[in-house]
């Protein structure tokens, strides 16, 4: 029973089929391939607009590039403090940026709030020579804490960084998760919410590796083919890329694959809810459960061999924050997580029926 994350799993049946499809024959290298036309014709669609597409094969590479294209050197780009930009990925953002400042804001469960994002642009005047200068904000979607900014949330928050002229960048590692717990249209979620440039990821979803870097406004993308290039991430079979994500989007697959995820996150809710003491650290929204275990039921699962991380409590909401004794937990459900394994971590986690009766004990 493995809960540490949505990558844990592989890759759908179907994003590995389509895969075994595009072995054959030739096709032109370096993303000037057929599927990977098709990919950028397909998220024009799914976005209802024009716009460009750049696949890679991770989630840093992805944000990376996006926030090189988005902050120079000398810029900064604002965003949640446990953001996985800030937080996850090593650097990556400041080295493709070749040096922005990624300045990382509080907010609980993981969320930005406008108030947050204004103040500390109003502590950075414009071409003050201490700072770095605002260039970017970035927001994730779903959150690293699993929850869901509404798209009145997003316009909010595009609202503010817009009136200082930044570009908004959204990760979205769990794009597919948050679009389904809204059930509002792609468009909706970014770029008519003021998003200009997304990750749109796949790989934790059900794909093998790949992600997409989403340009709204193509004018925006000029030297991303050239960044992606000395990134290493311009792949000389570059149809492998397109072949998942063409198959990842194909028919609603992605929409599926992010729809089982959550139900299977508001089961395993509702089984951590029924062992004594458990209580969430926020509302569950997408494929994640942040829950309050108590020792004795962090030791049944773990000696039962469920896994999961423990979580950081920096931004519970002061009413929920662990007494002593308590720890903070993540538990993640994916595109593949089965009711079996949910049960079996309910049975786990229950306090040990008292023996009552000889036939009992003698059976067990
Ligand atoms: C997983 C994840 C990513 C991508 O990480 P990679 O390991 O580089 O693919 C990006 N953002 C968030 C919020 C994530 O959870």
């Amino acid at each position: 029973m493995n809960f540490r994350s949505d990558n844990i799993a592989g890759a759908s049946e179907k994003v590995l089929a389509a895969l075994m499809d595009a072995n054959g024959g030739t096709q032109p290298a370096y993303g000037t391939d057929e599927l990977t036309k098709k990919v950028e014709k397909s998220l024009c669609e799914i976005f209802e607009r024009d716009l460009a597409a750049f696949l890679v094969v991770n989630g840093t590479a992805s944000n990376s590039l996006a926030l090189s294209c988005a902050a120079p050197p000398w810029g900064a780009v604002l965003c949640h403090a446990e953001s996985h930009i800030a937080d996850d990925e090593c650097g990556a953002p400041e080295f493709f940026t070749g040096g922005a400042k990624l300045l990382g804001l509080p907010g609980i469960a993981c969320k930005l709030e406008p108030a947050t994002v204004a103040a500390k642009l109003e502590r950075m005047p414009p071409r003050s020579l201490r700072f770095s200068e605002p260039m970017a904000l970035s927001i994730t979607q779903a959150t690293e804490a699993g929850t869901i900014y509404t798209c009145d949330e997003i316009a909010a928050l595009t609202k503010v960084a817009r009136s200082r002229g930044l570009a908004v960048h959204m990760d979205g590692a769990r794009f597919a998760n948050a679009l389904v717990a809204l059930g509002c249209t792609p468009a909706e979620m970014t770029w008519k919410a003021g998003v200009d440039i997304l990750s749109f990821g796949a790989t934790k979803n059900g794909c093998l590796a790949a992600e997409a870097v989403i340009f709204f406004d193509k004018a925006k993308a000029t030297e991303m083919a050239i960044r992606r290039k000395r990134a290493g991430h311009t792949l000389s079979k570059g149809r492998f890329l397109a072949a998942q994500m063409l198959a990842y989007l194909d028919n609603g697959h992605w929409l599926d694959l992010a729809s089982h995820a959550n139900a299977a996150a508001e089961k395993l809710e509702e089984a951590l809810l029924s062992l004594p003491g458990v209580r969430l650290g926020w509302p569950r929204q997408s494929n994640a459960v942040f829950a309050i275990l108590p020792e004795v039921i962090d030791q049944r699962l773990r000696n039962a061999n469920v896994s999961y991380h423990a979580w950081s409590p920096d931004w519970l909401p002061v009413k929920t924050r662990p007494s002593p004794g308590e720890t903070l937990y993540r538990f993640v459900t994916s595109f593949r997580t089965s009711e079996a394994e949910i049960e079996a971590l309910r049975t786990a986690g229950r306090p040990e029926p008292i023996a009552s009766s000889g036939v009992r004990a003698k059976a067990g």
